[in-house]
């Protein structure tokens, strides 16, 4: 069984097609997604797909490249999250690959999600780019260690890897670990305790080697595992099984879901 533990299943790509992707999840045992909020404006549409479906989550927050969106509030964002399909606060962080300016409004919108993720008691999902020493700041600072979360989609260093898993994280690793030029993501990923990471796809984007460059699916996160496998020496088997395991720890899910 494997976890995708980061997908965009609202985006129309896969939206339009969502019955062939729920099937290629079931043909590659990918028994569970979470659908991963990115603003309020769609978060109906994500929490539609985990109400519709057993093997679905979702995760309520706005992504911070996201400027002409409804600015969430704490109280909100308690709300929203007291749904029990509702997984975890996010996604959220900082981002100053697009806004190389590090508006200050970023890091407002990170606090109040890490605040909400304490109120509510459940974990946080962590986007970071560009802006990993003030990401691990803030999480310190606001106490993100009391709930916990997933660093999603890393491609920072070692050393931040380490930081974050100090802090209570888990690391995830998406498609970019397949590719060719990412040789310091791979010898991070090696080097880093199996019983920290988790696997995504953040898919429709990043689609994993050997579909490099195509609409990406929840059931595509296989080629990350198997890959994972490989980069470690590692049997995929046990790799399915500890980032499921993670995943279950990460998120504070019952296995009843599975
Ligand atoms: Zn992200
Ligand atoms: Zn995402």
């Amino acid at each position: 069984m494997l976890v995708d533990s980061h997908c965009h299943l609202d985006f129309p790509d896969l939206a339009d097609r969502l019955p062939d992707v729920l099937l290629r999840m079931q043909e590659n045992r990918v028994d569970l997604a979470v659908c991963i909020g990115v603003n309020l404006e769609d978060f109906p549409k994500v929490l539609a797909l985990a109400e519709a479906q057993p093997n679905l989550f979702a995760t309520v927050g706005v992504h911070p490249e996201y400027t002409d969106v409804e600015e969430p509030s704490l109280e909100q964002l308690v709300q929203l999250a007291a749904h029990p399909k509702v997984i975890a606060i996010g996604e959220t962080g900082l981002d100053y690959y697009w806004q190389k300016d590090q508006p200050e409004w970023q890091r407002e919108r990170f606090r109040t999600h890490i605040r909400a993720a304490k109120v509510s008691g459940k974990p946080l999902v962590v986007h970071t780019r560009d802006s990993a020493v003030d990401t691990l700041r803030l999480l310190k600072e606001e106490g993100a260690g009391a709930v916990g979360g997933v660093m999603h989609c890393f491609t920072e260093s070692y050393e931040v890897a380490k930081a974050a898993i100090e802090l209570g994280f888990y690391i995830s690793f998406s498609g970019i670990v397949t590719f060719k030029n990412a040789k310091d993501l791979q010898a991070t990923c090696k080097a880093l305790p199996l019983d920290r990471l988790l696997i995504e796809t953040d898919s429709p984007y990043l689609a994993p080697v050997p579909h490099r460059g195509q609409t990406n699916e929840p059931a595509w996160v296989a080629y990350v595992a198997s890959y994972i496998a490989q980069l470690r020496g590692e049997p995929v088997e046990q790799i399915a099984k500890q980032t499921t395991d993670n995943f279950f720890q990460c998120f504070q899910l019952n296995r009843s879901y599975s």
